[in-house]
């Protein structure tokens, strides 16, 4: 029974009932299926599969503990986007050898304690920033390996929040600004230069914007090798979509086909990044229905104890997530808005649902949220951080603690 279905009308996470999960650690809670996420994992190796390569695991799409060990058992290597995350890896078990640092504005304390850790690869965004690695790698007798962050000017095709590759967006350096920073990198004596990176936004739902990225990115591979510059790999960084709404995306096997077709011939190494494509089906947001409102004009609302604090999503790009009914029964189905309990009326998960007839005390299900859910969840109003569990094989176990508000008050006066 791998991921999320009905046994019996009751929502399980690889047969494990939800109800019965909830009843234990309470409401909010996110529950992730280890099932889900070694299966996404292992297409993806097996669509790479005999071409040099390495998944460096998006860390920023969810760092929970429990799901970066899973995926270093895996075979994953990371992406950190802070040393926030560099610290989450060293302690799951990572080398330093197995973290590449990406970011657009890795901080001069960043990058004092990246520097001397011997990172895979530091994507540098800018030539100034390269200047600032080679100081710091002099400074302390090392070299630090880096490779070039190059926007592509490609339309993701993606909600224009999480479009990176435009030439308007911030990202790395401009395709034709390329060539010269790179030939000056390659003389610094602190830094050995030895990747070109790219990644040009999230949630993509067609291959297309990933291959044309790709194969502007390997030309300036063979113009940059050509030069006598020898490059270990290509970063061709994440991006690839989920559907959310059950309509059609391209698979990992198919994702993985085309990153391959489009750098084959290369010789190098190839890096993947992908966060929202391993972790994202793999977690749903558990939440109680605690009020029912009829407001005249027919418009019901279903209030949860969940809202932007635990998925901000909605709230911040009009993301759509299925919700569902943990415990499907044959009351009528009910056209409903599902709204969280946060004083802002972007706090709404979705609009003009069907959810059969709502009552308070009734579980839901909010679909798809093992990536950029738990990660940006807040402490707006107060609301302490749910609980995350992990179910594994027939198992479940609680991952991470719900906060007290003795957590949120710890670091006051
Ligand atoms: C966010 C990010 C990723 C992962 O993106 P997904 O859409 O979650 O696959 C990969 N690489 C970089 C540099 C990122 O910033």
């Amino acid at each position: 029974m791998a991921g999320f279905s009905y046994l019996d009308d009751v929502l399980t996470s690889d047969g494990v009932r939800l109800d019965t999960v909830a009843t234990a650690v309470g409401t909010p809670f996110y529950v992730y299926s280890a099932h889900v996420i070694r299966q996404r994992f292992r297409d993806l190796e097996t669509g790479l599969a005999g071409v040099p390569h390495a998944i460096h695991y998006a860390l920023k799409a969810n760092s929970t503990l429990a799901i970066v060990r899973l995926l270093r058992d895996l075979g994953a290597d990371v992406d950190a986007n802070s040393i926030g995350e560099i610290d989450v890896a060293l302690r799951a078990g990572y080398q330093a050898g197995q973290i590449v640092f990406t970011g657009v504005g890795k901080a001069p304390s960043e990058l004092a304690r990246a520097v001397p850790l011997g990172l895979k690869a530091i994507n540098a965004e800018s030539p100034g920033e390269l200047e600032r690695i080679d100081a710091i790698a002099r400074a302390s007798g090392t070299r630090a390996r880096v490779a070039l962050r190059v926007n592509p000017d490609v339309d993701a095709g993606s909600h224009p929040h999480i479009s990176t590759g435009l030439r308007r967006n911030k990202f790395g350096v401009a395709l034709e600004q390329a060539l010269p920073i790179i030939r000056e990198a390659a003389r610094r004596p602190g830094l050995r230069f030895v990747g070109l990176h790219t990644h040009i936004g999230s949630q993509m739902t067609t291959l297309e914007p990933i291959t044309r990225a790709i194969t502007l990115l390997a030309a300036l591979a063979r113009t940059v090798i050509a030069e006598g510059i020898p490059l270990e790999h290509l970063d061709v960084g994440g991006g690839l979509g989920i559907s959310y709404d059950g309509s059609g995306t391209p698979d990992l096997q198919a994702y993985a086909t085309a990153v391959r077709h489009a750098t084959a011939d290369l010789g190098l190494s190839l890096i993947v990044e992908p966060g929202r494509s391993l972790t994202a089906p793999a977690g749903a947001l558990i939440a109680s229905i605690v009020d029912v409102k009829h407001h005249p004009g027919g418009r019901r609302f279903v209030v949860l104890d969940a809202g932007m604090t635990e998925l901000l999503r909605p709230a911040l790009y009009g993301a759509f997530h299925r919700i569902q009914p943990v415990v499907r029964d044959d009351r009528a189905p009910a056209t409903c808005d599902v709204v969280g309990p946060v004083c802002e009326s972007s706090d709404t998960f979705g609009t003009d649902r069907q959810l059969p007839d709502p009552r308070v005390g009734d579980l839901v299900a909010v679909m798809d949220v093992g990536a950029y859910g738990a990660v940006m969840a807040s402490n707006y109003n107060r609301r302490p951080l749910p609980a995350e569990v992990m179910v594994d094989g027939d198992a479940w176990r609680v991952v991470r603690r719900r906060q007290r508000i003795d957590d949120l008050l710890a670091l006051e006066e």
